[in-house]
């Protein structure tokens, strides 16, 4: 018998609008390293346990599988608004949905799971931010596009799921300067480290958001660090891609 699936929530989204949440690890069937709720397909897992791990969340989140919508997890700043042509290729690392129906799934495993969801228009979305992501500006792109199917900036709500936190985010020159580059000297952006510098990704999202009318007091970003909390998350720095993958997910509830 699998363990119980344990779901984080965001207070941010506790309106009763969104289903929503970030699963920890637990409660699914793949073993090893990615035992045992891993949700995604790429890394070799065998595909049925991963079919049978997303229909276990699907169940307990009380959402139709075939509803899923997830990120191809490509770096880039791409937002596939769900219902329009597909791009070319089909590639995006956001998400939006107007609708009722879409269940949006941002994959991550260190990167980090961003949900969003202005609960007055009705429209959410979802991104997946490597440190490439948060550079480019993919949180941004996604508040944007959310703003084309009709959300305010002012009332939209973001939560950074459990991801890399600064604790363990070691990066090389090259990083520290495109984040430098990008959102100027935000305090505690960078931190020194043992060795090298670390970046909290928090930071740098928090700037990202606050620059594309997102109001600071509504983001949560401070999600747990996958890196550290072997028993809850995978990651990808301590597992590689014999790891498993988290998918965060919202979608609007009907009215
Ligand atoms: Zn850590």
């Amino acid at each position: 018998m699998a363990d119980a699936i344990r779901v984080l929530r965001s207070p941010l989204f506790g309106d009763g609008s969104f289903l929503h949440g970030f699963p920890e690890r637990t409660g699914g069937e793949s073993v090893g390293l990615r035992a045992s709720l891993n949700l995604g397909y790429r890394w070799g897992d065998d595909p049925e346990l991963v079919r049978r791990n997303r229909a276990r969340l699907a169940e307990h989140e009380g959402f139709a599988l075939e509803d899923l919508q997830v990120t191809k997890h490509v770096h880039g700043t791409n937002v596939w608004r769900v219902g329009e042509p597909l791009p070319d290729p089909p590639e995006f690392d956001g998400l939006v949905s107007d609708r009722p129906g879409p269940v949006l799934g941002a994959f991550s495993a260190d990167c980090v799971p961003i949900l969003f969801g202005d609960p007055v228009a009705r429209v959410c979305g979802a991104a997946h931010a490597g440190w490439r992501g948060a550079v480019a500006g993919v949180a941004e792109r996604v508040v944007e596009r959310m703003v084309e199917a009709g959300a305010r900036a002012a009332d939209i709500r973001v939560a950074l799921g459990p991801s890399i936190r600064a604790c363990c985010f070691e990066v090389g020159a090259e990083v520290v300067a495109a984040f430098r580059e990008q959102y100027g000297d935000v305090p505690g952006m960078v931190v020194p480290g043992p060795n090298k510098e670390h970046v909290d990704l928090g930071v740098a999202l928090t700037a990202s958001l606050e620059r594309a009318g997102v109001t600071h007091a509504h983001i949560d970003a401070t999600p747990p660090c996958t890196r550290c909390h072997s028993e809850r998350f995978f990651s990808y720095r301590r597992d590689g891609m014999e790891g498993g993958v988290h998918m965060g997910f919202i979608g609007l509830k009907g009215s």
